[in-house]
């Protein structure tokens, strides 16, 4: 026992993390894919790496000048690696006069030009270091909600990193229950979506339960309601999780139609959000603790809501943020904007200063909970979203979304059918009163937008999904002549 203590006071003294930056950032394929071979080895070796980063992310999220010092020391790492290793980082840093001496910190990653999602599907390979085996990476295909469908790979070791960030919105669930949360979960999400695939490729360098697992179990959004839901009330989970709008339909439903089901005790959504209505609903029907996750198959783990408020926490550390402007001039805090992240870890496609597609807003005051950790409030819709308004205008669609609030509805969408043309659908909530309602939000819309532009109105009993399994409040134009 004196020893072990002896020994620890000692290690006290001694920064951890700088041993462990040595794991982080060795070589790229060697170690670790030398380790495929044992999986023994394999899992104690990522078993450990996972976990003492993991107990790092959470020790450090109330030492700011720790999360910034990690964060620079990763910017500096990233670049000088990138702009060694990787082709197209290669090229621009020649082109730019910049070297790796320029990046002391993430802050100095605003030097280099703004990479666009069509850059990514451009550039392909030459965002990979040099000599990387694509075997050893996982290979993420995202998004046709974009237009542009492009694939990620991510390095086991990097999405190792970016999960690590995860044990901070446990440590939430587990302050705000009380108690660790219950591994009863059901996961709301798509076949064939990025969990599942990362999920896999990691679990074969930990030790984790492999996809067998008694206590978990996915369901599919695409899949009919009235079957998962079935499904659902027998499973029983304490945990819900999964594509908000997914999550949001079947809590809902369930509670509309007093299905016996215990109420999860934790909801987390992730991707497209539980619409306001229908968190309120399940917040308050079951008590239940809903909680935001932020995540992108780019940035495995990039924010968390804390429960105060709707806003997200970063984890700045991993992937730090930035908001800029249409000519990706930085805005300040409070006003929206693209959303602009470095990958400080995922050593498979390097993306740095990447525009990701969504919106959101920096938050400047410090967050109720006393996390310094710095916060995000995401903007509903997509970075591309725009209404034509005709005669050359246009809006990004978030500038309407504020005419929606006092609607009585669980949700609703907006398709434009052309210039000057939306249908707006709507889901009455239930027994709510709508006489009017078409009238009041058609003059809060034609407000929003400053234009005189046709409305239809429509109530549907349920919305529609895209091709992702997921409810856009901005559809893709289906009829008309769009
Ligand atoms: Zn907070």
């Amino acid at each position: 026992m004196g020893s072990t203590r002896r020994l620890l006071d000692e290690l006290d003294g001694v920064d951890l993390f700088d041993v462990a930056a040595e794991m982080e950032t060795g070589p790229v394929a060697g170690g670790w894919s030398d380790m495929n071979r044992m999986g023994f080895a394999r899992r104690l070796h990522g078993s450990a790496f996972y976990l003492f980063h993991a107990g790092e992310r959470q020790r450090t999220t109330s030492r700011p000048e720790l999360v910034r010092r990690r964060r620079d020391g990763r910017a500096q790492a990233m670049a000088a690696f990138a702009f060694a290793r990787v082709p197209h980082y290669c090229r621009m840093a020649a082109e730019r006069g910049l070297s790796a001496a320029d990046i002391r910190g993430a802050a100095d990653l605003a030097r280099l030009p703004i990479l666009e999602p069509e850059d990514v599907r451009r550039l392909g390979d030459d965002l990979l270091p040099e000599g990387t085996r694509k075997e050893d990476l996982i290979a993420l295909e995202t998004s046709g909600s974009s237009g542009i469908p492009r694939t990620i790979h991510r390095d086991v070791r990097g999405a190792l990193l970016d999960l690590a960030s995860l044990a901070r919105e446990r440590a939430v669930a587990r302050a705000r229950l009380g108690r660790p949360p219950s591994r009863r979960t059901a996961v709301i999400s798509t076949p064939g979506g990025t969990s599942p695939a990362v999920a896999t490729a990691v679990r074969k360098h930990l030790w984790l339960p492999g996809p067998a697992r008694p206590n978990e179990r996915v369901f599919s959004v695409v899949d009919d309601p009235d079957l998962v839901l079935a499904e659902l009330v027998n499973f029983a989970p304490r945990v819900v999780y999964g594509f908000g709008s997914g999550v949001g339909e079947l809590l809902r439903i369930a509670i509309e139609r007093g299905l016996e089901m215990p109420a999860p005790e934790l909801v987390v959504f992730t991707s497209d959000p539980i619409p306001a209505e229908e968190r309120r609903l399940i917040e308050e029907r079951l008590g239940s603790v809903v909680l935001g996750s932020y995540r992108a198959t780019e940035a495995l783990a990039l924010g968390f809501q804390c429960g105060h408020g709707t806003t997200y926490h970063l984890n700045d550390d991993v992937c730090p943020v930035r908001v800029v402007d249409d000519s990706g001039r930085p805005l300040p805090a409070g006003e929206p904007g693209s959303v602009v992240l470095s990958n400080l870890v995922c050593r498979g496609t390097v993306l740095l200063n990447y525009r990701l597609g969504d919106r959101a807003a920096l938050e400047e005051e410090l967050c109720a909970c006393g996390c310094p950790l710095p916060r995000l409030s995401l903007s509903v819709g997509r970075d591309y979203e725009r209404i034509d308004l005709g005669g050359g205008r246009s809006i990004h669609y978030s500038a309407i979304v504020p005419a929606f609030d006092a609607l009585p509805a669980w949700r609703w969408q907006v398709e434009p059918l052309g210039p000057a043309r939306l249908l707006i659908r709507i889901v009455p909530r239930e027994g709510a009163d709508l006489a009017g309602e078409p009238e009041r939000l058609r003059s809060r819309v034609l407000e929003r937008t400053g234009a005189r532009i046709d409305v239809e109105i429509e109530c549907v009993p349920e919305l529609d999904r895209d091709q992702g399994g997921k409810v856009p409040g901005l559809a893709r134009p289906q009829r008309g002549d769009a």
